[in-house]
């Protein structure tokens, strides 16, 4: 499923849900975490609805890549000057809460809330 309309991420891409945009393009989406543990925190994710990297398979490998080269870009642009921090959460155990492949980006001046 390249779109799943019940999924917030989705709905994020599609305008549905407001979000504070950090970049796009025709594959990629990054936004601000509603609810950021670090000074500057945002996600990028595929447009793509991936469910998690448990879904990820070859097809995928370009998608992953740009999303990791994208990362150190947006993370100097947001301010993040001195390293950051990316962390994908998968599955259950993983704690992941939202079933759309998402790669947390977060920076700034420490300490932070790790959650
Ligand atoms: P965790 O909550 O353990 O970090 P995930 O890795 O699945 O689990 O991350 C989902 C993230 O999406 C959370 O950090 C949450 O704050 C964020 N989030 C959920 N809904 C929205 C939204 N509408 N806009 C922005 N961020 C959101």
């Amino acid at each position: 499923m390249s779109h799943d309309p019940n999924c917030v991420f989705c709905k994020i891409v599609a305008g549905q849900i407001p979000s504070k945009k950090v970049y796009e393009d025709e594959e990629l989406f990054a936004f601000h975490d509603i609810r950021p543990h670090a000074p500057i925190h945002f996600m990028i994710i595929p447009k793509l609805h991936v469910p998690s990297l448990n879904e990820a398979t070859a097809e995928h490998q370009a998608l992953l890549g740009r999303i990791l080269t994208l990362a150190p870009r947006l993370a100097r642009e947001q301010g993040a000057s001195n390293g950051f921090r990316t962390v994908i959460n998968t599955g259950v155990d993983g704690g992941q809460e939202v079933y759309h492949l998402h790669v947390h980006v977060m920076g700034g001046p420490r300490p932070w809330n790790l959650g």
